[in-house]
């Protein structure tokens, strides 16, 4: 099967590619390992009596700063399928009491630390040695950190703090922060669908080779697919693996970045049986979860759902248990159960550099990398490196 390009993985970072090539008439194929499309965009659908409910059991938020996701949701007609998200609150978790954030910090501590925002400078400083400055030492270790380490289910002391939230531009007449009416898979099945790309999923890419100056990506189902281009938008280490045969110095480079897994389990249970107020999330501080994302954002009238982002390697035992400890209902209530992995980047200072050096090693090549472990792990990271990502095609 020939194509110009070849795209391997269909998250965010995978599709918005797509969509970029395929706009500047590029043959483009994308090909995903699942049986469905979106990676971490993952609006887990329980249809049996669910009767549709969804649950997010990855990315659940968008922002008005996200300006090259707009525009894609804007070509792909799915700027009226935005909603806001409920206004309900990020609750701490703490001795079996569902607390408010501001209840746990120290608001002295907080008042006389904060003027250094004005002064002291994201860059070179990691997550710790910035916020710990911004909102003092107690209040960073004891609350801010775990919001923090929930953003990408892991450690976030040694990241980056400029890599962390970054300060974009925003589009005023949008909604503040906003999801989908159908969660944010929709989004990714509505790229998908757009005019010249070609989506086949159920197709685990498993090898690389040049054959003729052409990339040939043959797939666990049995398949090759040819193309002139070639990207890939998996994990690092999976890219890594992939690209070994074919650019052992882009492979080595990439095998230098590190990685988590995030065991995440979505439980939906009717709303009557449960006591806890609505909340968009409960962060539990040295717990084995990291975080519990809930679906109160976007009511529903019948069931609720939370999705617990567990640390690896748990049983599944141990899981369900803290599960129903924290919620406070048997598991015999829970009207269904999910479980689910993602991966997310583990980004450490000097990512910059690992970027500059392998911008350059992938200067000249038909070979794109994007992914969420160049710019930021945000969804609008994403797009924007798949966006520089294509444009460097064009010029080639
Ligand atoms: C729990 C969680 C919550 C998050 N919440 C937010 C949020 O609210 N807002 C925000 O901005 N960001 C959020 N993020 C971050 C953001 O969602 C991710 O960084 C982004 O979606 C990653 O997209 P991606 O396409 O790079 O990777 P992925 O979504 O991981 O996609 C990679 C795809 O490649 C496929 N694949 C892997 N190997 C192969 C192979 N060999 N062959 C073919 N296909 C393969 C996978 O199946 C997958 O579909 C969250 C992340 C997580 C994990």
């Amino acid at each position: 099967m020939k194509s110009d390009i070849v795209i391997v993985g269909g998250g965010i970072s995978g599709l918005s590619l797509a969509f970029y090539c395929a706009a500047s008439g590029l043959k483009t194929t994308l090909l995903e390992k699942r049986d469905s499309v979106g990676g971490s965009f993952n609006s887990h659908r329980f249809s049996e009596d669910g009767a549709g409910f969804w649950l997010e059991m990855g990315a659940h938020t968008c922002y008005n700063s996200y300006q090259n996701l707009l525009d894609i949701v804007d070509a792909c007609h799915m700027t009226d399928n935005m909603i806001p998200r409920e206004k309900v609150p990020f609750s701490l978790y703490r001795d079996g009491k569902v607390l408010s954030v501001m209840s746990a910090l120290n608001i002295f501590e907080a008042l006389k630390s904060v003027p250094k925002i004005f002064s002291l400078k994201k860059d070179g400083l990691t997550v710790r040695e910035y916020y710990s400055q911004i909102v003092g030492k107690g209040n960073y270790d004891q609350v801010l950190r775990h919001f923090f380490n929930a953003v990408p289910s892991q450690p976030t002391d040694d990241f980056p703090a400029d890599m962390m939230f970054k300060s974009r531009p925003k589009r005023k007449e949008v909604l503040k922060n906003y999801t989908f009416r159908e969660g944010l898979q929709s989004v990714a099945e509505a790229i998908a669908r757009s005019k010249g790309i070609n989506v086949f999923t159920s197709q685990e890419v498993t090898g690389i080779e040049m054959l003729d100056g052409r990339y040939a990506i043959s797939t666990a189902a049995g398949v090759t697919y040819s193309a002139g281009a070639l990207a890939l938008a998996v994990p690092s280490r999976v890219s890594s693996k992939l690209l070994q045969p074919v650019d052992a110095g882009v492979s080595g480079h990439l095998a230098k970045l590190e990685a988590a897994s995030v065991d995440s389990i979505g439980v939906v249970v009717r709303k009557n049986d449960l006591p806890i107020k609505p909340v968009a999330a409960m962060i539990s501080p040295e717990d084995i979860f990291f975080s519990a994302v809930s679906r109160d954002v976007v009511p529903d009238d019948r069931f609720r759902g939370f999705a617990f982002h567990f640390k690896p390697g748990l049983s599944e035992e141990r899981k369900m248990k803290r599960i129903t400890e924290v919620l406070g209902i048997s598991a015999a209530k829970f009207a269904h159960v999910y479980q689910t992995e993602n991966t997310v980047p583990s980004l450490r200072i000097g990512h910059k550099e690992w970027l500059e050096t392998m911008d350059g090693m992938l200067r000249g090549k038909s070979l794109l990398l994007t992914g969420n472990y160049f710019g930021g792990m945000a969804i609008e990271d994403c797009v924007s490196r798949s966006k520089s990502e294509s444009e460097r095609l064009k010029s080639l």
